[in-house]
């Protein structure tokens, strides 16, 4: 079943408040086979949400509003959806007596204003509300269904799970979705979608959305549904499947995990897994390799430590980077990249050294060495180091991340 949901309230559209109902109840429709295919957030202004509402209601067969409940003036929700749905406001006298006890109970005096909370669109059912005096409606539409809901979180949360998530539960049939994702790097979207667009364009189940993370990572979501979660989970799987196999044919070892995981934390399942250590060398990552590595907890298991090496003295005092090889290849090379890994992995007697040393820009460069050249060293433990070279576009940050990133999915690949 589709469904619309209104986030009511003039404050969710200035710069300080967030529309989070909207997400929550998303996840609760989802859980129930109910997909969300329109949010909206609104101000209260009466004539502008009455459209809203009714240009909702005749789309989808369940629209869900929240806020605008309340009992002031600026609370319109109320009236918006009497217009909407061209039906009178009747103040329910049970209700009037339950917000009058509500008061009397916390033996505080009650506003005459709170009195509008009782105002019941005639062909509605309460939602009732025992955390607040605004209780939520419930109403036939020509199509379907009104739900009204109180904008406070908690109070959204309660009459959502004690009074319509039981009628959403008996309106809609048995319906499970399930979302298998592939977590990719050193790849960029294009890349990404020229591979798998032909194999998910001619499939509307599971659904599949590309996303860029800011690491930088590309993540597959594919998202199926069907009438058991097993049926979902296998449509999701089948296609994800598939599109890895793909994509490792054509762009090689470039999904790093099943799930929305971070590469440095699926380099350490790698590393941990083999028993095998780490030590990181870094130049113009600054400190960003062995952030990301440490950002998981469980990171003892296999990252040793690093050395910020930014200078030339500290790459040979802390490193051993000898002081001919700066001379002659300088700081930003192949041969110091090298040098760095491996004096990293001895320093601390570690499996691998990674080393990143690069410009990073915008100043540094010469025509030789342009800004975003970077070098990734890495070294074994009985091997001579190898190197990669990159040719990195963007700015400092933008070279920084991505240098990273590729320096942990270098190693990652040789961790097979
Ligand atoms: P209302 O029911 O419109 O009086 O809303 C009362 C308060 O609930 C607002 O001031 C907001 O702080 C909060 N609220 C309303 N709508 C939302 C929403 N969609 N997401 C998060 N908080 C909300
Ligand atoms: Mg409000």
């Amino acid at each position: 079943m589709k469904a619309e949901i209104l986030a009511i309230g003039t404050e969710l559209l200035g710069a300080t408040r967030l529309d989070t109902n909207s997400l929550e109840l998303t996840r609760e429709l989802a859980a129930l086979g109910m997909e969300v295919v329109a949010k909206h957030v609104l101000p209260d202004r009466t004539a502008d949400l009455a459209a809203s509402i009714a240009a909702a209601t005749a789309r989808v067969p369940l629209v869900i509003c929240t806020g605008g409940l309340g009992p002031t003036e600026d609370d319109r929700t109320r009236d918006a959806a009497a217009l909407a749905l061209g039906c009178s406001l009747l103040r329910d006298p049970v209700a009037e007596a339950w917000i009058r006890n509500f008061f009397a109970q916390r033996q505080r005096a009650m506003p005459p204003a709170n009195l509008r909370q009782a105002d019941r669109l005639a062909s509605a059912e309460w939602l009732p509300n025992t955390t607040g005096t605004a209780p939520g409606q419930w109403c036939p539409t020509p199509s379907g269904w009104l739900a009204l809901l109180p904008g406070p979180p908690r109070e959204m949360r309660h009459v959502f799970h004690n009074a319509l998530r039981p009628r959403l539960r008996a309106l809609a049939p048995p319906h499970a979705f399930f979302t298998s994702v592939l977590c990719l790097a050193s790849v960029s979207e294009s890349d990404v979608d020229a591979v798998a667009a032909p194999l998910y364009r001619v499939c509307d189940n599971p659904e599949t959305t590309i996303l860029a993370t800011g690491e930088p990572q590309i993540e597959l979501h594919f998202r199926a549904s069907a009438s058991t979660l097993a049926a979902a989970q296998a449509l999701a799987d089948g296609l994800a499947q598939q599109v890895e196999r793909q994509l490792i044919a054509a762009l090689g070892d470039v999904v790093i995990s099943h799930q929305s995981e971070p590469l440095a934390s699926a380099v350490g399942r790698r590393l941990a897994a083999r028993g095998q250590t780490l030590a990181v060398a870094e130049s113009c990552t600054g400190g960003l390799l062995g952030a990301r590595l440490t950002d998981s907890p469980g990171a003892s298991e296999f990252f040793l430590g690093g050395v910020i090496s930014y200078s030339n003295s500290a790459k040979v005092d802390l490193l051993g980077v000898s002081p001919e090889l700066l001379d002659s290849d300088g700081a930003v090379s192949a041969a110091c990249a090298e040098a760095m890994a491996e004096g990293v992995r001895r320093r601390f007697a570690a499996d691998w050294g990674l080393a990143v040393t690069g410009i990073a820009g915008p100043s540094g460069a010469t025509p030789s060495k342009p800004v975003g050249m970077v070098y990734i060293g890495l070294a074994a433990a009985g091997q001579p180091p190898k190197h990669l070279h990159l040719a990195l576009h963007g700015d400092r940050d933008r070279i920084r991340r991505f240098s990273a990133q590729r320096a942990l999915h270098e190693l990652f690949r040789h961790l097979r």
